[in-house]
């Protein structure tokens, strides 16, 4: 190993842009590999015509503490932007809205719930208090002796048919593509805990403004899709595919796999029994992201929207992207998300785009009581993969995974299999892998000194 070490990073998504920072941070030459002609991965930002529009995660959410700190960390500060949150809930044709920065106050005079769900929904607030410190970042073993019935289960059992119906199932499904019949009832207690969140937070360029800035501070390679990765315990080699240069082998110190599940099997046969073991077992729920600019802005007040299944099984949520940062669209002109969920993209793959876009469009007349003008601008994303699916079992199964991670290997791994997912999850992973990295550096020079 050379003085300063050289490190691989294998995927530009978050976990792999935070592996990066922190690896560049302790002395090491970083070297990313991404696949894509973007850095981001499942965050990603375009701007079209007027609008910035975020086709991948939506915000940073108040609990998103890791990411916030490296936000600033990195000279973000000046793109930071804060947003007071309002959840639309729509129920028998009616939007209701809860102000977020007033939950106690919204919850008990709100009219989506009836006054029995709301004695019904005390006990919900009971278990989430009951648990709540186990319902961190970092608290796997506290989630997985909860991880004992589904969303449903749970909502039969301790609640009732409407809070299952209008909040339990609506709060897995809007926040995790999630499916209420096979979600662990931690998943929801961790999301009443951490993702009912008084404000949003974003960045002035958009989601993807964090990976985007990293990628500048480390030499990053696009289009670089990696085929192979070898550790010979000595050093690790890396032969990836570029267009045009076709296939080379480089050598580094360590490295940090930090793709999704499929690409790493592939890439890396050398893998632990225990990470395989988690990511064989991993699946992803898909998910539609269909972008629209809109030549007026409606005057509803929600920043998103959760729809019950109940009501439309198709859409699980919406986002009102002017609402949620400013400089999404110009004054005047709305900028509306309407995310589709895993079963209708299952049932419309032989659909075009234009047929998806119709049918968000088709959700955003319903949930705003008409089209606000005409569709200006538009983005149709079909996400094979969005967010792993956390079914029943699963914390318990990412708690056993956890107690035996080695972090002896020169190459590590990051994601958001391994914890609870989304962008803060696969951020604090990348920033962990990296540790374990740094930890073993500086154990080998420390033994040649
Ligand atoms: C529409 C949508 C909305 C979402 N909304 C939210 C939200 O609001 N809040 C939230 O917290 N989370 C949200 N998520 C989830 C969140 O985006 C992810 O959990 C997180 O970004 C995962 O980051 P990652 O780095 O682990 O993986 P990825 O972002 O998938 O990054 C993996 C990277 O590896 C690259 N790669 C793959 N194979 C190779 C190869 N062979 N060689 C080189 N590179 C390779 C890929 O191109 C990719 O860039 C959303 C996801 C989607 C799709």
């Amino acid at each position: 190993m050379n003085e300063h070490g050289t490190a691989a990073v294998i995927g530009g998504g978050i976990a792999g842009m935070a592996a990066a920072y922190e690896l560049r941070k302790a002395g090491f030459t970083v070297t990313v590999f991404e696949s894509r002609d973007r850095v981001g991965g499942r965050i990603w930002t375009i701007r079209k015509g007027d609008f910035l529009m975020d086709l991948g995660t939506a915000v940073y959410l108040g609990t998103y503490r890791d990411a916030i700190a490296m936000i600033h960390e990195v000279g973000l500060t000046h793109e930071f932007v804060e947003t007071a949150a309002v959840m639309g809930l729509p129920r028998d044709g009616v939007m209701h809205h809860l102000d977020l920065t007033k939950l106690v106050r919204a919850g008990l005079t709100t009219r989506a719930i009836s006054p029995m769900g709301k004695l019904k929904a005390t006990r919900l607030v009971a278990d989430v208090v009951r648990n709540r410190k186990g319902l961190g970042y970092d608290t796997y073993d506290e989630l997985a002796k909860i991880d004992t019935e589904t969303v449903t289960e749970y909502g039969r059992r301790a609640l009732n048919a409407e809070l299952l119906e209008y909040l339990a199932q609506p709060l897995v499904s809007g926040t995790w593509v999630a499916d209420a019949n096979e979600t662990s009832v931690a998943l929801l207690h961790w999301t009443v805990r951490n993702m009912l969140v008084s404000h949003v937070y974003n960045l002035t360029s958009g989601v993807a403004g964090l990976p985007e800035h990293v990628s500048t501070l480390v030499d990053t390679r696009l289009e670089h899709r990696v085929v192979n990765v070898t550790n010979d315990n000595t050093s690790v080699s890396v032969t990836y595919e570029s267009p045009g240069a076709g296939q080379h082998t480089e050598t580094f110190d360590a490295c940090v796999i930090a793709t999704t599940a499929e690409p790493a099997l592939e890439m890396y046969p050398q893998m632990d029994d225990n990470h395989r073991g988690l990511y064989e077992t991993n699946r992803y729920r898909r998910l539609g992201s269909i972008v629209i600019g809109f030549s007026e802005r409606p005057r509803d007040s929600a920043t998103f929207c959760l729809i019950p299944g109940k009501d439309d099984p198709d859409t699980i949520s919406i986002v009102a992207d002017h609402n949620k940062a400013p400089g999404r669209a110009p004054e005047g002109k709305g900028l509306i998300t309407v995310l589709l969920a895993h079963e209708y993209l299952d049932r419309t793959d032989h659909l075009p785009d234009a047929d998806i876009l119709d049918r968000a469009v088709e959700s955003v007349k319903r949930y705003y009581g008409g089209l606000p003008g005409e569709v200006e601008e538009h983005a149709v994303v079909r996400w094979a993969e969005s967010v792993p699916a956390i079914g029943k079992g699963r914390f318990r199964r990412i708690a056993d995974f956890r107690r035996h991670i080695d972090p002896t290997p020169r190459v590590q791994f990051a994601s958001d299999m391994d914890r609870i997912p989304g962008l803060n999850g696969a951020l604090v992973s990348g920033k962990e892998a990296a540790a374990r990295v740094s930890a073993q550096f500086s154990r080998r020079v420390k033994a040649t000194a």
